[in-house]
């Protein structure tokens, strides 16, 4: 029989239930209580607002969110972190990681060299790549007692075009763009924040921009996008960044120029056009961000950087045939040139690990050969991933300042040992406040922090997080502005960072007095 709904009835329960609830917040014990916030010299950056808020306080944290701030009881806290004369603010987000390529290795689950740095989050498969069975990827993530961050997934439409396409040099086929389609729409189902590209990269750089538009409208969120071209090996950064504001305008999502630069010493100077075209479109509506780490160097495959487009097959018959091997070689000459010459070149690790370290001019002339010559070796015997010195001071601080650059690493996680990776693994983070914010002000701590926590997490849509308020989640850190800074050189690049207090993830404490506390917390966020 059909009854209506008795409201007073559900009236009384909901006053019930609600007094019940607010008495318990009041009286159990808090999880980890954040004391002295504001005391000592030290602020609180709640990431939302234009200035520093201040305050002489405790933050309460209950059941992963923050429940009280100001003045609460910290009597049997669990636990209790002294922010006096440290900066709090939330928990940063790096829209750009390659974390998640080694994360599930029980040495890396931890994720320390984020922790170290403040980052609580990080947005994975970028660059077009990462697998494309999302569901299988979390479950991964997942098991074995979890990671120490969370996690925001992008399907890689790298990955989806050669999984239904393979490496084919061409436009899909109708029926191909609707399986591709279809890939992107289940990664959707399974949790993807949007689609990542890397068309600079195969066969991602076989797509034309109404492949991308069309993949982009069906993953709706962001489009994040390691462009057609850096510098000038092709269509050039600038016309490269256009393609991403035409992606974002037609497909209507949010378009993110990936670690935007100028890349090598001829597009040196171009930062100022191309923050006038994300202005201009930025000004007309369309939503278009960037994200960029802080260094004068890049990271890449030694293949990408000096063949980009080339296969290893089609370098290796090119190089055996006497006609075409001129060409190769010059090919690889001006492409080694663009990039800032022989020297700007660092091997980062390859087969024979005695080259870790070295500038390709070194190794050539160790060789007795060209450095052209030099790295067609090494590509054609296993490759080699590189540190690229190729980026202008001038151009770095222009992008950093913009309100709509995101911070990001770009970077993995490693281990000691096993290369000379880019030090921004171990540092991005902590080396934008430490040099750009307290050495070089370039930025001030307000805007640095925000565009390492609010922002990412409005153009990302994470709910709740990237703010400190009462009910957000609590992925918090707590530093020491004055000696925060990465310790991770291009020489010793596994050096964790250092001046990080405390880090809580979903209101466990992951980090405390410069050590992991082994806690992994991270989740992966839908
Ligand atoms: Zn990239």
């Amino acid at each position: 029989m059909f009854r209506p709904f008795d409201f007073a009835q559900a009236r009384v329960a909901v006053i019930v239930a609600v007094a019940f609830v607010t008495l318990s917040a009041q009286t159990a014990p808090l999880d980890v209580a954040i004391i002295n916030v504001g005391a000592g010299g030290g602020q609180l950056f709640n990431g939302l607002g234009g200035v520093a808020g201040r305050m002489d306080g405790t933050i309460g944290i209950r059941n992963g969110h923050i429940v009280s701030m100001g003045a609460v009881d910290i009597r049997n806290a669990r636990e209790v972190i002294d922010a006096a004369g440290m900066v709090v603010a939330p928990g940063f987000i790096d829209v750009h990681s390659h974390g998640l390529e080694t994360i599930a290795r029980p040495q890396l689950r931890t994720a320390d060299a984020e922790l170290a740095q403040g980052v609580t989050t990080i947005v994975g498969n970028p660059d077009g790549g990462g697998p494309v069975d999302l569901a299988k990827q979390r479950a991964t993530l997942e098991a074995d007692g979890g990671i120490g961050v969370n996690v925001a997934l992008l399907i890689g439409h790298g990955s989806v075009r050669s999984a239904v396409m393979g490496g084919a040099n061409r436009a899909p086929t109708a029926d191909e763009l609707t399986k591709m389609l279809g890939l992107v729409k289940q990664a959707v189902a399974d949790g993807a924040f949007g689609m990542s590209s890397g068309i600079f990269y195969t066969p991602g750089r076989y797509a034309k921009t109404d492949e991308l538009v069309a993949l982009a409208r069906a993953a709706g969120g962001v489009y994040t996008s390691h462009i057609r071209d850096e510098g000038n090996y092709d269509v050039g950064v600038v016309a490269s960044v256009d393609e991403v504001i035409r992606v974002a305008e037609e497909a209507k999502v949010a378009g993110i120029v990936s670690h935007m630069k100028a890349l090598g010493p001829d597009s040196w100077g171009l930062s100022k056009t191309m923050i006038e075209h994300v202005d201009a479109a930025r000004k007309r509506g369309v939503l278009v961000w960037a994200d960029q780490y802080p260094y004068e160097a890049s990271s890449t495959s030694l293949l990408a950087a000096v063949l980009p487009g080339v296969s290893v097959a089609d370098a290796r018959a090119r190089l055996a045939d006497a006609a075409k091997k001129p060409t190769l070689l010059a090919e690889a000459k001006e492409n080694i040139r663009r990039r800032g010459g022989p020297h700007s070149i660092a091997i980062a690790s390859t087969k024979d690990m005695s080259l870790a370290g070295k500038r390709l001019d070194d190794v050539a002339k160790a060789k007795g050969t060209s450095p052209e010559q030099a790295a067609i070796d090494i590509i054609l015997d296993g490759g080699a991933s590189i540190v690229s010195f190729n980026m202008s001071e001038d151009d770095i601080r222009a992008i950093m300042r913009q309100d709509w650059t995101m911070a990001s690493s770009d970077g993995a996680l490693s281990l000691p040992g096993e290369s000379v990776p880019h030090p921004r693994n171990n540092g991005a983070f902590a080396r934008r406040l430490g040099v750009y914010v307290r050495e070089r002000k370039v930025l001030t701590m307000w805007w640095a922090i925000n565009n390492m926590t609010s922002l990412p997490a409005r153009v990302f849509g994470f709910t709740d997080r990237g703010m400190i308020r009462d009910g957000a989640i609590a992925d918090v850190v707590v530093f020491d502005a004055a000696t925060i800074i990465d310790r991770a050189t291009y020489d010793q690049p596994h050096q964790l960072a250092t001046g990080m207090r405390a880090v809580i993830v979903n209101g466990r404490v992951a980090w405390k007095d410069g050590k992991p506390t082994g806690v992994r917390a991270g989740v992966v966020l839908r």
